[in-house]
């Protein structure tokens, strides 16, 4: 497998994204990953789904998931569509899955502004409850996958599981540490 096809898949790129570029710089310890969005593919308007065009794109960097001790940066220039009837909508909001949220009382959890170092925590969470839970069990109804997964945030996840970000401790050993400080 070549290293663009390599990343495609670390990063879980489908079409129309792909990985156009890999650079890594030993001196600084740092991975540049560069992404594209295929220009000549069919674009939508977030909010109506309808075919819409491109208006222009914007470039954007953020820290992803270090790969081993390399620092990993990922730059690519997100689209933005122009709808008939809705003007300019950036293409990756997913206002689908915020209305979503919204509608079933979820607060969202948003990262802070320019720091793009929050929302790894969450990616390697989801990563893992997919490759540890999910893909190994075929789940034959709703109520079975809602249980597996409580037990697996409940039992294996907070209780087991220990981040670096933690200070290597686990999410609920973090928390009573946290608590008692206070
Ligand atoms: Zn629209």
């Amino acid at each position: 497998m070549d290293q663009l096809s390599l990343y495609d898949q670390i990063l879980g790129l489908t079409a129309p994204w792909h990985t156009t570029s890999v650079d890594l710089d030993e001196h600084s310890e740092q991975v540049s990953v560069t992404v594209k969005f295929d220009q000549s593919s069919a674009i939508s308007c977030p909010v109506c789904n309808k075919h819409a065009r491109i208006y222009d794109f914007r470039q954007r960097s953020w820290r992803h998931l270090d790969t081993c001790q390399f620092k990993t940066i990922i730059t690519a220039d997100v689209p933005r569509i122009e709808c008939s009837e809705h003007s300019v909508q950036t293409q990756y909001r997913a206002q689908g899955y915020v209305d979503y949220l919204r509608s079933n009382g979820c607060r969202l959890s948003m990262s802070r502004k320019g720091n793009c170092w929050d929302n790894a925590p969450m990616e390697s969470f989801f990563s893992r409850l997919k490759v540890e839970l999910v893909y190994a069990k075929n789940y034959s109804s709703i109520e079975e996958a809602k249980s597996g997964i409580f037990a697996y945030i409940e039992i294996l996840y907070n209780r087991k599981r220990r981040h670096s970000a933690n200070d290597d401790m686990s999410p609920i050993a973090f928390e009573e540490k946290a608590a008692m400080a206070a």
